[in-house]
């Protein structure tokens, strides 16, 4: 370090913000490339008892064909999604990469496997840590514990401190008791997630009644921009689209991480005017969660409802895409349950006898493909797909809000995980991976978050390593 270079509470070669899938990665990595070497650091807000951010709460799907290797067409799939506004060189890297970072992570103990997913109708095979995204925390957490690392729990990363020549060598944290210690650290890597905990900042990007989007996950709420503040500060350039988020619907009357109800493709949605207000059968429903979610946020007062009749529970495995733990409102007759959810009168039963009127289509009924059975109720959006009509009650219905998982806009990295500012200069010291660094635009190239926390979340603890010992070795030989 330089002559200027403050006296700081504690140094580290490489210290690590955040202690989701990316962080994780990045810290062993970086323990791993020095063969153990390296003082590694690991800065997490959050409590020890629920620690690994969003990721833990996740179901973390990957997609991937095999336990190592991604589907086919990745890269195509999501220049599409983003109507081709992503980073290819990033998604090149990303199918390149993952092979390598997947068998890695086999070696620290995650078990993926293809399992029953809360997607009744896939686009793309995904596999998943067994249990979800804990799965993927613990086993990494337990790794970093039996090397020299140290993990900073209830720490809060601040601010960057650069020296005269504008290179990263340490941060301003504060503790679980208020105070502000200085770290030294010859690299630091930003893996503390998107800003969907920060309220301001959601309005500020995503705009107006963003408020009402909570994050999907109590990790989620941790995750409140500080990667992308002090990034800002000290000349990063940003990548994603700002204005938008991962969004997810959710029964807003549980705690669970991902209340989901994934069945609303055989039923209706209706808003608080007892309307329907979108085509619920469009596409597989892994590739329409997403624009239900946010053409609900659209409704007045931001809410929905999933109504069903009692002909979707014969559909084998149905309960897999019910994540909510709370039982459903229940009602022998749509005018019953129009009452219960306090629709205004007439509205439900109106809206179901439209649809159910049009709906006596001459197609079969087939749960498990896009079958072609449509509706279009005159004065309704029209159903593209498995128009049966609602007929055998008990009818129910679950209430729906869009959460949060994730948002779009972050930091923009170069491929080795570097941040780079506006000319494209990699900012020196200063690494970023997951969530905090800006990638999708239009809409979330599914189940490929965790993918690239953990691919680049290696990447970027490998380099800073690198990159901090050479600069220690360089101050040695000065
Ligand atoms: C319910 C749910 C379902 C999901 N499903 C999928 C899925 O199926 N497939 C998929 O790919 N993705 C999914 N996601 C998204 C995915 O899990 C996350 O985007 C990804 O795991 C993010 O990893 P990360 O390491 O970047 O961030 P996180 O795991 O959120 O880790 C960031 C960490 O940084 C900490 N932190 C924040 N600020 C600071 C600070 N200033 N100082 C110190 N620490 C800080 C936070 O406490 C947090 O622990 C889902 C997420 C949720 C919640």
């Amino acid at each position: 370090m330089t002559d200027t270079t403050p006296a700081f509470d504690d140094e580290f070669d490489v210290i690590v913000v955040g202690a989701g899938a990316a962080g994780l990665s990045a810290a062993l990595s970086a323990v791993e490339e020095t063969g153990g070497s390296a003082r590694v650091a690991v800065l997490e807000r959050s409590t020890k008892d629920i620690r690994g951010g969003n990721t833990r709460w996740s179901g973390a799907y990957l997609r991937l064909q095999n336990t190592t290797t991604p589907v086919p067409n990745l890269v195509e799939y999501a220049m599409s999604a983003s109507k081709g506004y992503a980073n290819r060189d990033y998604y090149d890297a990303l199918v390149r990469e993952v092979p390598e970072a997947f068998d890695w992570l086999h070696e620290q103990g995650v078990e993926l496997k293809s399992l029953p997913t809360i997607f009744l109708t896939l686009s793309a095979t995904r596999y998943q840590p067994v249990g979800g995204g804990v799965n993927i925390v613990e086993p990494l957490f337990a790794r970093l514990e039996a090397t020299s690392a140290t993990v900073l729990y209830e720490t809060s990363a601040e601010s960057l401190i650069t020296d005269d020549r504008g290179r990263i060598i340490g941060l301003r944290v504060r503790e679980r008791t208020g105070q502000v210690r200085t770290l030294g650290a010859g690299a630091v890597v930003l893996a503390c997630g998107g800003f969907q905990g920060n309220r301001e900042m959601m309005s500020k990007y995503v705009g107006r009644n963003a408020y009402r989007v909570p994050p999907i996950s109590r990790g989620g709420a941790h995750n409140r921009g500080d990667g992308l503040r002090m990034a800002l500060e000290v000349g990063a350039a940003t990548e994603g689209q700002f204005d938008l988020f991962h969004a997810e619907p959710k029964d807003p009357r549980s705690a669970v991480a991902e209340a989901v109800v994934m069945t609303y493709p055989y039923g209706i949605l209706v808003n608080s005017a007892g309307e329907r207000f979108l085509d619920e059968g469009a596409k597989t429903v892994d590739l329409t969660y997403e624009t239900v979610a946010r053409t609900i946020l659209q409704q007045d007062d931001s809410i929905g409802y999933a109504v069903f009749d009692q002909q979707v529970k014969q559909i084998p495995g149905y309960e897999h895409a019910i994540g909510t733990d709370v039982e459903p409102y229940t009602a022998d007759s749509v005018e019953e349950l129009e009452t219960l959810l306090g629709l205004p009168a007439g509205s439900l039963v109106r809206t179901v006898a439209e649809f159910n009127a049009a709906s006596a289509g001459d197609v079969s009924f087939v749960w498990s493909k896009l079958d072609g059975l449509a509706s279009r109720p005159a004065g309704q959006p029209v159903k593209s797909n498995w128009a049966r009509p609602l007929t055998e009650g008990p009818f129910f219905a679950y209430p729906q809000i869009c959460a949060n998982v994730f948002t779009f806009g972050g930091v923009k990295t170069d491929l080795d995980a570097q941040v780079v500012t506006s000319d494209g200069h990699p900012i020196d010291g200063l690494f970023g991976a997951g969530e905090m660094t800006g990638l999708y635009y239009e809409a979330y190239a599914g189940s490929t978050s965790v993918m690239r926390s953990i691919t680049f979340g290696r990447i970027a603890g490998r380099n800073a390593a690198r990159l901090s010992l050479q600069n220690t070795t360089e101050r040695a030989i000065a």
